[in-house]
């Protein structure tokens, strides 16, 4: 039998169900925000993963699906979101739009190709968002403050943010000379990679995986001794704003991002329940420089994605249960075929006016339709009948207390919409008991 590839997986049955109710819940919290939902290719030209993700990052050196469509184009699977969303935002000319700052959202699959483990595949997805035009660091406390919002509406708590600045490019270009200073009389004590990076990025040294016990990368220097003056300014206000919105966050120098494009603030959240590696369960910051590189003008921009199977993870190490449908409103049982007529044509019209309705559809005993209707937790259940039919009477019972009435018809509707109030009101105080 032929087997998935490696590093991706089938998101069937529960996960799917939790991964629906995440993406439900970050659709509501975008409308409260006010994004406006955004879908792009899932494959693009490989330069522009090159020009915007940058040619030192890991991404871009090792993890990226790269490929020659049948015209010989250069094209990649997506690894991250937001360059085609720059992308995108100057293609169709959003600096235009009358509404500015332009607040984007997405969520769709991302691939790299990396080790496989626990929270990382070669295939996953990402929920993020990407605000064009502001550089007020209300924009920067606002997102860190929604993506916390949202972890915590799903129930997690075990989070942590860390926060940094990487500065304007005067604290950055001057932070580079004094990690090269301090990194070049050691780096035969680091990994090949860090080699590497001393050359091309020594930023990046400091989010060795390898090395991130080396005392080495502990003690380097850190980042806030080479802010100038308003590098400093914008990042103090970012921590105002957030102490604002009562964000518990502590500042974590070591905090660069794998990605090139990022400036100013970033910003990783946690999960302290994930041990062992992979518990960052969102991650973002400011990329100022980054559509002028793609070739528009000089528009800052502050983004965030967050890794959808690493927040299942979170939510399964700190045993939090979503509160997922796992419920019918009503099963329609029958025998004959006049009766199963009925049927199909009561459960079209019970759906059509908002309700969950299932039927019977493999001709079983009316013993093993009612073990159905148990199997599917459906809180009411009707056996129709080819005689209370003909009297315009229908039998419906309360799957639970087993109470039954006889009802006319034509207020079955109103009959449910009362009954499954009272159903929900009941199991409500039942819970909270
Ligand atoms: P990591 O350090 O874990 O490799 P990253 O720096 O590569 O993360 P980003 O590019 O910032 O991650 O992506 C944002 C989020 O997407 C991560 O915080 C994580 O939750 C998720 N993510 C990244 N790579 C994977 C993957 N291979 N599988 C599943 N989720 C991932
Ligand atoms: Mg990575």
């Amino acid at each position: 039998m032929i087997q998935k590839p490696k590093g991706t997986e089938d998101i069937i049955l529960k996960k799917a169900k939790q991964i629906k109710y995440i993406e439900r819940l970050v659709d509501e919290v975008m409308d409260k925000y006010n994004y406006n939902y955004i879908e792009t290719p899932i494959f693009e030209s490989t330069e522009l993963f090159h020009r915007s993700v940058g040619d030192t990052s890991d991404i871009v050196t090792k993890e990226t699906y790269d490929f020659l469509d049948r015209g010989k184009r250069k094209l990649t699977l997506r690894p991250e979101g937001t360059a085609g969303v720059v992308r995108s935002y100057l293609e169709n000319k959003m600096y235009s739009l009358n509404n500015q700052p332009v607040k984007l959202y997405y969520n769709g699959p991302m691939f790299r190709y990396e080790r496989p483990q626990a929270g990382r595949t070669r295939q996953f997805s990402q929920f993020g968002v990407e605000v064009f035009n502001s550089d007020d660091p209300l924009i920067d406390a606002e997102v860190i403050s929604m993506s916390v919002n949202i972890y915590k509406m799903l129930g997690l708590s075990d989070i942590k943010v860390n926060i940094n600045t990487l500065g304007d490019k005067e604290s950055r270009d001057n932070y580079r000379k004094k990690l090269i200073e301090y990194f070049t009389p050691k780096i035969d004590n680091l990994c090949s990679d860090c080699k590497e990076r001393l050359k091309k990025n020594p930023l990046r040294i400091l989010d060795c995986k390898k090395d991130a016990e080396n005392e080495i990368i502990k003690n380097a220097p850190s980042i806030l001794d080479s802010l100038n003056k308003e590098s400093k300014e914008r990042f103090n206000k970012v921590c105002e704003y957030l102490d604002i919105l009562e964000v518990p966050y502590v500042i974590n120098t070591k905090v660069v991002r794998g990605l090139d494009y990022y400036n100013h603030t970033v910003f990783e959240v946690e999960d302290k329940s994930i041990t062992g590696g992979g518990n960052v369960i969102g991650a973002g910051g400011r990329y100022n420089s980054l559509v002028e590189e793609l070739g528009g003008e000089n528009v800052p921009a502050f983004g965030y994605a967050a890794g959808i199977s690493r927040i299942l993870l979170a939510l399964e190490k700190e045993e939090v249960e979503l509160d997922l449908k796992d419920d019918i409103d009503l099963f329609i049982l029958y025998v004959n075929e006049e009766e199963k007529k009925y049927a199909l044509y009561l459960t079209n019209e019970l759906r059509m006016n908002g309700f969950t309705v299932e039927t019977e559809y493999l001709s079983r005993s009316l013993k093993a339709q009612f073990k159905q209707a148990d199997r599917l937790n459906s809180k009411f259940i009707t056996v129709l009948n080819s005689e209370d039919l003909d009297n315009n009477e229908i039998k419906i019972k309360n799957n639970k207390t087993k109470e039954e009435e006889i009802i006319n018809i034509d207020a079955l509707i109103y009959y449910l919409e009362e009954n499954l109030d009272l159903y929900e009101e009941k199991e409500a105080e039942y819970d909270n008991e």
